[in-house]
């Protein structure tokens, strides 16, 4: 095993997933793969997908990269959450923050504290006076976090903004400098095994024939080989996230950039807004169903601030995944595998979980069951959480002023995320998760985010008096605020630490 042939590994597709793939085998595999990625400059990339979340630090870290130097050539800014302005009701704004709420210690969580003296009929400000991260979100300020634990500025994480088109490329410098080696072509061909089924090669348009041992699917909506070649069925999500389209339109930055991404609710579904260091992405995920191009694309150009940088661009997908994301010696990772919308920026985050089960689960054999068996698991497991948890967010709704509110306010949910909605409104609880994305914080901003109150708390936030807890309660907020204060404006901090000018 130790001594064995490397295994010729495959990868079709050079957007962001073949990218961060080739990259990451390159550094973390060198002695057990050989890398061939093969992409097309014809097809070209979704151009798309600049919001992350915390986990891609630990990605950037493995790979050896200098923050500092990655987040000025992506021209990358901070995220620290996301605001929802219009989910629960018009007006509305709450901010889910890449931390806790309170000072996130204690066997008890903050807002079962919260719940109590509600529910006693206390007069409190907004939750998210509580969080640290929201506030200085809301501020516009940054910082990185401090590494002391006993330190209110400890409690949260972050993550970047970046142009998406600069991203992959910079990964295929790293990529390349490790020895993975990049054709240029399109695959007109998937060649199997007769017997086996499994696929031994490639062909390409100008008639090369790339042959390999373990084939990684990168090829975006169209799945070339796991769903086209292999036709692996699609399970679809559609009745749950009708969001099927976007229309994006970058522009020029006229207002602040903000350390956290926006998701502002539209009449068929929702705008985002991710400001970057030298313009500002925007986008409107609309259903179809709802309304047409036409409108979706006029809506966005009334509703974008800054003068716009390109022409509207549509982009069509379809909620939902492979059923499998690894069948027989195909690994599809990225949209080839399957897609949940952007609310939550989860895709890339999706890309990286695959990539790390496929390195730490890396078989001898490609075609080799059990390991197979277990990266499936593990990646049915993330889509069914972040599925959940975005279906919350529109069904958490007490919009009634279009039909497409009025759909997903009155829609049937998956029993999973029923039991969950239930579990909250009870007394406070939320699902626990081992691992993955989206742990307790994440839900209780969400539900109470959108109106969703506990009508019960843990039986445990009853021991401190009352007067006490208001007390604690005046003292963190005002704790907090000054913490706030002391932090330097966002794009200060940038202009500091990664100005794109430092990548020219
Ligand atoms: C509207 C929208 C907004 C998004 N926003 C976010 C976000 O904020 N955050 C986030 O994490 N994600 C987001 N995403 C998702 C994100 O864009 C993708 O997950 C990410 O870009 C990875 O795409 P990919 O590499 O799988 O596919 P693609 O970028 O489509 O790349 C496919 C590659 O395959 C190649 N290819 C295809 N066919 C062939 C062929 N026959 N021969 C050779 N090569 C071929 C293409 O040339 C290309 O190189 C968003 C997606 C959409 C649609």
């Amino acid at each position: 095993m130790g001594g064995a042939k490397p295994i010729r590994v495959v990868i079709v597709g050079g957007g962001t997933s073949g990218w961060m793939t080739a990259a990451a085998l390159a550094r973390l595999l060198p002695k057990r793969v050989s890398l061939h990625l093969i992409e097309s400059e014809t097809i070209g990339v979704i151009g798309v997908g600049e919001a992350t979340l915390p986990h891609i630090r630990g990605f950037v870290e493995k790979l050896g990269i200098r923050e500092a130097d990655f987040m000025a050539w992506t021209r990358g800014t901070f995220k620290l959450g996301i605001e929802f302005r219009n989910w629960g009701r018009i007006g509305d704004s709450y901010v889910h923050p890449f931390g806790t709420f309170g000072r996130g210690k204690g066997e008890v969580d903050f807002h079962h504290y919260w719940t109590r003296l509600r529910l006693a009929g206390a007069e409190l400000p907004p939750f998210e006076v509580f969080s640290y991260a929201c506030m200085l979100a809301r501020a516009n300020r940054f910082d990185l976090p401090s590494e002391d634990p006993d330190r209110l500025t400890s409690t949260y994480g972050y993550a970047y903004q970046f142009d998406a088109l600069l991203f992959a490329p910079y990964l295929r410098a790293i990529a390349e400098g490790l020895g993975a080696r990049r054709t240029e072509g399109k695959v007109v061909e998937v060649v199997r095994d007769g017997e086996r089924g499994t696929i031994t090669a490639v062909r390409l348009d100008n008639g090369e024939r790339i042959e390999g041992d373990l084939f990684v699917d990168c090829s975006g909506f169209r799945s070339l080989l796991l769903g086209e070649a292999l036709a692996e069925p699609f399970e679809d999500w559609n009745h749950w996230l009708p969001a099927d389209r976007a229309v994006a339109m970058p522009c020029r930055t006229t207002t602040s950039v903000t350390p956290y991404t926006s998701a502002i609710a539209m009449p068929a579904g929702w705008r985002w807004r991710i400001p970057l260091q030298h313009r500002t992405g925007n986008g409107y995920v609309y259903a179809s169903a709802f309304t047409s191009d036409d409108e979706a694309a006029r809506a966005l150009t009334g509703a974008v601030e800054g003068a716009p940088l390109a022409d509207p661009r549509i982009l069509r997908f379809r909620a939902g995944r492979r059923r499998r994301s690894w069948v027989k010696n195909c690994v599809a990772i990225g949209l080839a595998s399957g897609f949940l919308e952007p609310l939550e920026s989860t895709s890339i985050y999706l890309v990286q979980q695959a990539i790390t089960a496929l390195i730490e689960l890396f078989p001898d054999n490609a075609d080799s069951d059990v390991e197979r068996d277990e990266f499936n698991r593990l990646i049915d497991l993330e889509y069914d959480r972040i599925r959940d948890f975005l279906i919350l967010h529109y069904h958490a709704t007490t919009r009634t002023d279009t039909d497409f509110w009025n759909y997903v306010r009155t829609m049937e949910v998956p029993d999973s995320l029923a039991e969950k909605i239930e579990l909250f409104r009870r007394a406070g609880r939320v699902v626990k998760y081992r691992e993955g994305v989206f742990l307790d914080a994440s839900w209780v901003a969400v539900y109470v985010g959108q109106g969703i109150l506990p009508q019960g708390y843990d039986p445990r936030a009853d021991v401190p008096d009352a007067d006490v807890l208001m007390r604690g309660m005046r003292a963190l907020q005002g704790e907090i605020a000054a913490a706030v204060d002391r932090v330097p404006e966002h794009l200060r901090y940038i202009d500091r630490y990664c100005p794109m000018a430092a990548a020219a």
